[in-house]
């Protein structure tokens, strides 16, 4: 028997086939949830992995069942070589035919690169969007980039890229009074909005459960001026979807911290830097980099995946008493 028999599955039979790599832990937006003013002190450019590294450990984690690979940061459009690790994931062969391959991204610089990333084989998008009120974003990213991202919104709409999602995190006194302006935007832009809940992993340590809005409140805002209709079976989606006004389009709340999705989880993270991490809230991380320098084989790494696959905890533990808020801030783990 090998390291790569069967699939990769954890104490709890759930079996892991969505992999997330952070490309870099910079950003050129500071978010007050997400990072501090100053930024935090940036991973060393040598300890970041490689285009070859990362190819390399998704073709193993491809052939141990992994079939979709979400690219993130940090900013994922600040890595220079972004298209070329898409082009080379996208070509990686999966159990199912080659690996798709998606990316999260604020929108700044999409404009410029959206062509290359799709004929490099780029499937789908997410764009993060937390305001439609230019003068808020300001003040909510520390950065004057409104129009810009708007500009990657409109160019990912004209784009073949399908669905087109724009993620919005949902903040106590912040946005929560735009919630159906967002909504309206996001169909504007031949999009589908997901609302998602704060989770504690800012690098203020700020989070409270007062200052987060439960989806419950999110879909009652909603309410008040589109008909939300639940579609249901989202199998290991985290979102739960609603069909707008019976039409078209849908709307999504994933709701992290009210209504953890931890049973179907499905997600396999490895950071910037060459860290595995099982889960979000992962107090523990495996060293990929130390292996993949010091000149392990691929059955050595598939088998240190594998355990840190295996000691995957049952939840994300957010509610219980002795819950600790991960060392790295979201920025540096890859949303
Ligand atoms: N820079 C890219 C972007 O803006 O989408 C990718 C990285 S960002 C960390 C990924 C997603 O995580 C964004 O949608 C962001 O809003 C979300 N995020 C960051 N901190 C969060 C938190 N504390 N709770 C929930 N979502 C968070």
């Amino acid at each position: 028997m090998t390291a790569f028999d069967g699939p990769l599955v954890d104490r709890f039979g759930r079996v892991h086939r969505d992999l997330r790599i952070s490309l870099t832990d910079r950003c050129n937006l500071r978010c007050t949830y997400c990072m501090p003013a100053d930024g935090v002190p940036w991973l060393a450019k040598q300890n970041i992995l490689s285009t070859d590294e990362i190819e390399r450990v998704a073709g193993i984690l491809a052939r141990l069942g992994i079939v979709e690979v979400r690219l993130t940061g940090g900013e994922p459009l600040l890595r220079p070589d972004l298209v070329e690790v898409v082009r080379r994931l996208a070509l990686i062969e999966g159990e199912s035919g080659p690996l798709q391959v998606s990316l999260t991204t604020n929108g700044i610089r999409l404009e410029r690169v959206i062509d290359d990333l799709v004929a490099a084989g780029l499937e789908r998008l997410n764009i993060s969007i937390d305001t439609v009120r230019p003068d808020r974003f300001s003040e909510l990213t520390r950065r004057d980039r409104f129009e810009d991202v708007v500009r990657g919104i409109r160019a990912a709409q004209a784009s073949p890229l399908r669905p087109l999602k724009l993620n919005t995190v949902a903040m106590r006194d912040v946005n929560d009074d735009e919630f159906c302006d967002l909504l309206r935007f996001a169909q504007e832009h031949d999009a589908e909005l997901r609302f998602i809940e704060q989770m504690p992993l800012d690098a203020g340590h700020i989070w409270s459960r007062q200052t987060m809005v439960p989806s419950e409140e999110i879909l009652e805002k909603l309410s008040a001026q589109f008909t939300l209709t639940p579609v249901g079976n989202r199998g290991s989606s985290p979102a739960e979807i609603y069909t707008v006004d019976g039409g078209r389009t849908t709307v999504g709340v994933i709701a992290s911290v009210s209504a953890p999705f931890c049973g179907s989880c499905d997600r396999v993270r490895i950071t910037a830097d060459g860290q595995v991490r099982n889960c979000l809230f992962a107090r523990e991380e495996s060293d990929l980099t130390g292996l993949l320098r010091g000149g392990a084989d691929d059955e050595a790494i598939a088998r240190m995946l594998r355990q840190n696959i295996e000691g995957k905890r049952a939840g994300h533990g957010i509610d219980d008493p002795g819950f600790l808020q991960p060392q790295r801030p979201m920025s540096a783990i890859g949303g």
